[in-house]
């Protein structure tokens, strides 16, 4: 369905051993310096292209992390932004999160017909004295600040997948259909017939060159899901947590699971008492496969840190999950470690 395989881990561990600098902490990729970004999965790397245009001009990471997953918001083959697979009566609802260096956030939710949800959450964080507006009222607060609305049109991948959907409409939350080969399930992300999950959200945090944390989180959600249903990644605390004292972190996978756990935010305290950002994300992922016992293997949950001292890591319950780091020597895509192998 999506181009977005073509990924570029080869080598990833050998280069970074080369880079001078850059201290390498452990095994997996652990960089201490800043400024730095990070995101979710292979569309991070021109996301963080975008946001690199920021932080290496010494702009400050909020404004990094928004204009960054701009791009993923704005692209044609990615299952981020009005492009995305719709709800199950055939229409795209958004969400985002934003959150500054100063516990400063915004949400939107059940959004549509709107190309950057992760603006909108901007505006609702710098505009209003709340911190999460959906649907309607969102759209409304939207148009009201300029934001053009778009057409509800399905994009032609979208209705095709969408009218292949509608052979079955098989519904069976909250497991993800991991028989679906298409990957087109009724909860994302699914396993694709390369292994690799199918997924449909950016979520990115960065360190600016003055050592500010900011972060943001855009998605459709789940493909097929029920009208109205929201997941993690609007959720201050569950899709997305700063607390510019200690780290930053935000997560990607089945909304549900990373909600009840409070997934963003407990990256974050574990953080705060010390651990690595990958021992952290490994931790909440324990605690999820903890809770969801043997239906462990049918979900797929990552989160994606970053502490003060600009390390970096990640953890997923699947293998598949990758994310793309850009610092002032690398460009890269990393394969993150997981539960089962
Ligand atoms: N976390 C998103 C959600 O549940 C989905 C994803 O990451 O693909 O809405």
């Amino acid at each position: 369905m999506i181009n977005r395989r073509k990924f570029i881990r080869a080598s990833v561990f050998t280069s970074f051993a080369t880079i001078a600098g850059n201290k390498i902490l452990a095994a997996n990729v652990q960089i201490v310096g800043k400024p730095v970004v990070i995101s979710t999965w292979d569309a991070g790397i021109a996301a963080n292209k975008a946001a690199w245009e920021v932080l290496s001009k010494k702009g400050k990471a909020i404004d990094a992390v928004e204009k960054g997953v701009m791009v993923t918001e704005a692209s044609q083959n990615c299952c981020v932004g009005l492009n995305a697979h719709p709800d199950r009566d055939g229409f795209v609802t958004l969400d985002a999160s934003i959150m500054d260096d100063k516990f400063n956030c915004g949400s939107v939710a059940f959004l549509e017909r709107i190309k950057h949800p992760i603006s909108v959450a901007r505006r609702v964080m710098e505009k209003t004295p709340h911190v999460m507006l959906v649907g309607v009222g969102a759209q409304q607060f939207a148009i009201a600040e300029g934001f053009p609305l778009e057409d509800q049109k399905l994009s032609p991948e979208a209705q095709k997948a969408y009218e292949n959907w509608l052979k079955k409409s098989e519904y069976k939350p909250p497991a993800i259909n991991i028989e679906n080969k298409q990957g087109h399930g009724p909860f994302a992300p699914t396993r694709l017939d390369n292994g690799e999950w199918n997924h449909d959200t950016i979520g990115m945090v960065a360190m600016d060159s003055f050592g500010n944390l900011s972060g943001s989180c855009t998605t459709s959600g789940a493909g097929f899901k029920m009208r109205g249903r929201v997941g993690d990644s609007p959720i201050i605390g569950a899709g997305l947590f700063v607390d510019n004292e200690v780290g930053a972190c935000t997560a990607t996978g089945q909304g549900e699971d990373v909600i009840r756990v409070a997934g963003s935010h407990s990256v974050v305290e574990l953080m705060r008492q010390g651990l690595s950002p990958e021992a952290a994300c490994r931790k909440v992922i324990e605690r999820i496969v903890k809770i969801k016992k043997e239906k462990a293997k049918d979900i797929q949950v990552a989160f994606l840190a970053v502490n003060k001292k600009g390390q970096v890591g990640a953890y997923a319950i699947h293998p598949g999950f990758d994310y793309a780091i850009r610092t002032n020597e690398i460009e890269k895509l990393v394969k993150s470690k997981s539960w089962f192998s």
